[in-house]
């Protein structure tokens, strides 16, 4: 029988993470204070951050070890099946082999728990035992909720208030991890409260929930701030994707011709291909890395490489990365995780040294794919993971019809259980496709601080 999902026991749970920064040609550029356009010390991160991520974030260590007691926990969902998809390849009649990578398996469904559980184990480690963060759609903030309830610490989340109304399973699930859930903007911060002050009836965005988060980690001593995507830090923990995918691909003595991933701030992306990219980097092997973002929020396909905020209120450090500008809005479409403007340091740094390409698609046609997935692989994608389903569905068709025999692999960031709204959506035919204009791409972009 051929091997559908190639299964590696606890014993093989890698014992370090992979840091990309060890390889990279050029170094990423250091974060810049926002006000002085001058390196960020450490000091300024200590007040919100463990010691031991800010450590990591500037490490260029290729392996980092993994803490026994995160390897432990990391066994509730990890290591996650390598699936090869026969049947949606036999429904596209290609030659093509096509496996993906299942993140869908931890108990919130999706890759950001590999990140969440480290942060919470640093800060405790460190005498941290409450943690703040924001949350859209909810994705990050259940899964922080999840891995505080395993290490007995407290979660407090500043849910964007329009989420907080429409997504309430989400927010039940935050709830039942025990985490406090507040909708943001709140009256408990000053940020908040300025915002409605002038606006009692404001929905909320990532940028105030963000500035709602950080201030309580500024203000409290008992309190630290944790981020889901974007970081340095994040991107290593990540790793141990494409480091159990590597070592799957060898049991059954495959390898990927070409990878792609769904973008966001570009986290679950990094964590398949980083591992897999340093033996491209080594010179041996050949393999194509693809991004995969909404053509509605087009950050590495039509973004520029320019130092700019990593929020809307210009509170955070200046980050180097492709962006479309911190006073970008991007449409309200249904993958809410790949809404923003920027994008990881270390990805866009990749990209410009031209390691990994990029590919923008509409929201009809991944669903069209996450579709197809769902009816013949069972599972149904995130609507962010169907962009990935749909670069790969794509290269399949172009291998039926030159006929190449490649090997592609995608990553299965998360499930949609909790996004079948969306799929509604799409199904009663009300999802409309956006391409941004270009000029409003530009007059965001003029926005950014000039620094290069
Ligand atoms: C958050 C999320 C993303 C986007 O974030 P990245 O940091 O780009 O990975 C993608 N897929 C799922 C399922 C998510 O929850």
């Amino acid at each position: 029988m051929q091997c559908k999902r190639v299964l590696l026991t606890e014993n093989d749970i890698p014992t370090a993470w992979y840091n990309l920064q060890a390889d990279l040609p050029e170094p990423v550029p250091p974060p810049l204070h926002p006000a002085t356009h001058e390196p960020v010390g450490p000091e300024l991160l200590t007040r919100i951050f463990a010691r031991a991520l800010i450590e990591q974030e500037v490490s260029r260590e290729r392996w980092i070890e993994i803490p026994s007691e995160v390897r432990r926990l990391y066994a509730i969902w990890r290591p996650t099946p390598l699936v090869r998809a026969y049947d949606l390849e036999k429904a596209l009649g290609t030659p093509a082999r096509i496996y993906f990578k299942d993140e869908s398996h931890s108990p919130p469904g999706s890759h950001k728990p590999n990140t969440a559980l480290p942060q919470a184990y640093y800060n405790k480690q460190e005498g941290i035992l409450r943690l703040s963060t924001e949350t859209g759609a909810g994705q990050w903030g259940s899964s922080l909720a999840f891995v505080c309830s395993l290490l007995g610490m407290q979660c407090k989340v500043y849910m964007v208030k329009v989420s907080y109304n429409h997504k309430p399973y989400r927010r039940s699930m935050m709830q039942l991890w025990g985490a406090q859930v507040t909708p943001s903007p709140s009256d408990e911060t000053e940020a908040g409260r300025q915002i409605l002050a002038a606006d009692p009836n404001c929905p909320g965005s990532l940028g105030i929930a963000i500035s709602e988060a950080v201030e309580v980690a500024m203000h409290r001593d008992d309190t630290n701030y944790t981020l889901g995507s974007v970081l340095n830090h994040v991107m290593l923990h990540q790793s141990i994707i494409g480091l159990e995918a590597e070592r799957q691909f060898e049991m059954i003595g495959d390898w990927p011709d070409v990878v792609f991933g769904c973008v966001g701030g570009g986290s679950n992306f990094a964590g398949l291909v980083f591992p897999l990219l340093r033996h491209k980097i080594a010179g041996k092997r050949e393999t194509r890395f693809v991004a995969c973002e909404p053509h509605s929020c087009p950050s590495m396909s039509r973004g520029q490489y320019r130092y700019d905020y990593g929020d809307t209120t210009k509170l955070t450090p200046l980050v180097k990365m492709h962006t479309l500008g911190h006073g970008f809005v991007p449409p309200g479409i249904h993958a809410g995780g790949l809404r923003y403007h920027g994008m990881a340091p270390m990805v866009s740094l990749a990209a410009k040294l031209g390691l990994v390409e990029s590919a923008a698609f509409h929201q009809t046609e991944c669903f069209q794919a996450a579709r197809l997935f769902a009816a013949t692989e069972g599972i149904i994608p995130a609507p962010e993971t169907s962009h990935a389903v749909r670069g790969a569905v794509a290269e399949a068709l172009r291998c039926r019809e030159t006929g190449e025999e490649k090997c592609i692999l995608f990553n299965l960031s998360g499930h949609g259980l909790c996004d079948l709204g969306s799929y509604d959506r799409y199904l009663s035919g009300d999802l409309e496709d956006y391409s941004y204009p270009q000029e409003k791409i530009e007059e965001s972009l003029a926005e950014l601080p000039q620094i290069d």
